[in-house]
Order: structure tokens, then C-alpha cells, then sequence
């Protein structure tokens, strides 16, 4: 499907590798100008910024930890001075750390949610301030926020369980300004998170209906769709690309 963000400005937050980046790519592909936090992959970064810049395009890289609030919140505030407002956040930013909960140190688990959870609150409220009506927020999810067939997930999975509630209330919240606020939940995707080939690949693929982990640029797809004017009825909602892994 053919989106266009041509005059729109975009933040997205863990945008230097995997889903993250090809979400800033496939935004600046179809036009936006594109704001994207790194917390330690500046080469990758730069590299993806000098790449969209070379095809024409405009993308900034900003240094932030999504675990701090004041860092993350100063990354928004500069990508909306610099590109002069926000119309769409993406928080893509996320942790994964496999952990029996009998195990799980308790400094994982508060990690965990302040990445994927606390996160997302910090910088859609930031991102508030500069987003204007009809904007839009999403939310990288997980599948696993509905279906855990292996252990060792149980907080990862609660992590993206809470934004579930968290894109309900919010999309009241913000409908009278006509924000949409969703999830995007993806199934197994082929990042540094979760490689597509070896043993544990092969366990995944063995509960879905297609047997291989999604490509990135799937998921960004779906992101664009979300993002687009023509999903302007869509709020609230969780929507799964997982190749059949909940079915
Ligand atoms: P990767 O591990 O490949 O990339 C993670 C990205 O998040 C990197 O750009 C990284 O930045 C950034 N990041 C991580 N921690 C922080 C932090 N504290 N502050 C700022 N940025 C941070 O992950 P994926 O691309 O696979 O995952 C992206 C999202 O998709 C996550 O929310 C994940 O939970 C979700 N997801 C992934 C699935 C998969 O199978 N891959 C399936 C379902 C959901 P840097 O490298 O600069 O440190």
C-alpha cells in the first residue's frame, strides 16, 4: 500500500537497528521528516541518517536512553525544535530478557518496564506538547501480549500486555483532539532481538502458521498504514502481525 507523509514530522524512538529503523526508513521513504533516538548505536545511526539524506530526504539522530525520562523527554522536545512539530511518535523502543520469574532479578524487571512501558508514557506525553489534531501515536507491541506458548517470557509479556490498557484509555483521552492511539504487535521478526535462523527460530516457527520469522520492513508496513491519513478511524487497537503465531 502506498502511503505519503510528505510535510509530516515523525519521532521514533529506538530507531538505529531491527524494527526501529525500518520503521524511520519506510516514514522518510514516503516523505516525513524523521526524528529517531539511538541509545548505543551511534555508527548505525549515522549511517541510516546519511542514507535518507543521500536519497533527498531529511532524518536526525538523537542519543537518549528511553529509561531516562529527562533524556528522552529533551530528545522529543529537540526533534520537535528542529523539525517544528510532531505528528506521529512511534515507540519502538524495546528490551527483551528471558528469565524463569523464580529467577528474574528484580533490577530486570524494573528495567524492563521503564524501557517498554514507563517509556512510552514518558515520550507520548512529551511528544503531546508538539502534536498538533488528527496526529498519531503507535506502539510497538508484541504478540506475546496475548500468547506466551514458552516459558520464561512472563514479563516481557506483562511489559507489552500493559500497553494494551495503556492504547484504550489513551485513545478516549486523545479522540477529542483526534489523535488515534494504537498498538502494532508483531509476531517473530528477524532483528539482533530475535534472529531468524537457529534452534530457538525453529521452536517459534513450529506454533505459527508460516513458518519463518517476518522482515522487518513487514512490520514497518503496518506502521505506515496506522500512520496514514487513511486509518484515521482506527484507535484503541492492538493489531497483530505475527504470521499466524496467535492463531
Ligand atoms: P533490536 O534489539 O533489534 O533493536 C532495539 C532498538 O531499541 C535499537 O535501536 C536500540 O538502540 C533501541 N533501544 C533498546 N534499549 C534502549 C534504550 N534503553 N534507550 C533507547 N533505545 C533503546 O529490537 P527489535 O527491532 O527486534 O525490537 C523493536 C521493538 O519490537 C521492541 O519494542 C520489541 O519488544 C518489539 N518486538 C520485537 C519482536 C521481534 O521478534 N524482533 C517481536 C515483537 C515485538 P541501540 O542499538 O542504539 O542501543
Amino acid at each position: 500500500m502506498a502511503t505519503n507523509f510528505q510535510g509530516k514530522a515523525a519521532f521514533v524512538t529506538g530507531g538505529s537497528r531491527g524494527i526501529g529503523a525500518a520503521i524511520v526508513q519506510r516514514l522518510a521513504n514516503d516523505g516525513a521528516a524523521v526524528a529517531f533516538t539511538y541509545h548505543g548505536s551511534k555508527a548505525a545511526a549515522e549511517t541510516l541518517v546519511a542514507g535518507i539524506q543521500a536519497a533527498g530526504g531529511r532524518a536526525i539522530a538523537l542519543q537518549a536512553d528511553v529509561a531516562d525520562a529527562t533524556a528522552l523527554t529533551r530528545a522529543v522536545n529537540e526533534a520537535a525544535r528542529q523539525l517544528g512539530k510532531i505528528d506521529i511518535l512511534v515507540n519502538n523502543a524495546g528490551v527483551f530478557s528471558m528469565a524463569n520469574i523464580a529467577e528474574l532479578a528484580l533490577e530486570d524487571f524494573d528495567s524492563m518496564l521503564n524501557i517498554n512501558v514507563r517509556a512510552v508514557f514518558v515520550a507520548s506525553q512529551a511528544a503531546l506538547a508538539h502534536m498538533g489534531d488528527g496526529g498519531r501515536i503507535i506502539n510497538i507491541g508484541s504478540c506475546n501480549a496475548e500468547r506466551i506458548p514458552f516459558p520464561n517470557f512472563a514479563t516481557y509479556a506483562m511489559s507489552k500486555s500493559a500497553l494494551v490498557g495503556l492504547v484504550k484509555g489513551m485513545a478516549r483521552d486523545l479522540g477529542p483532539r483526534g489523535i488515534t492511539v494504537n498498538n502494532v504487535q508483531p509476531g517473530p521478526t528477524d532483528t539482533d532481538m530475535n534472529p531468524g535462523e537457529g534452534e530457538f527460530a525453529a521452536a517459534m516457527h513450529e506454533v505459527m502458521a508460516l513458518k519463518r520469522h517476518a522482515r522487518p520492513e513487514e512490520i514497518a508496513a503496518m506502521v505506515a498504514y496506522v500512520a496514514s491519513e487513511e486509518a484515521g478511524f482506527v484507535t484503541g487497537a492492538s493489531l497483530t502481525i505475527d504470521g499466524g503465531f496467535n492463531a
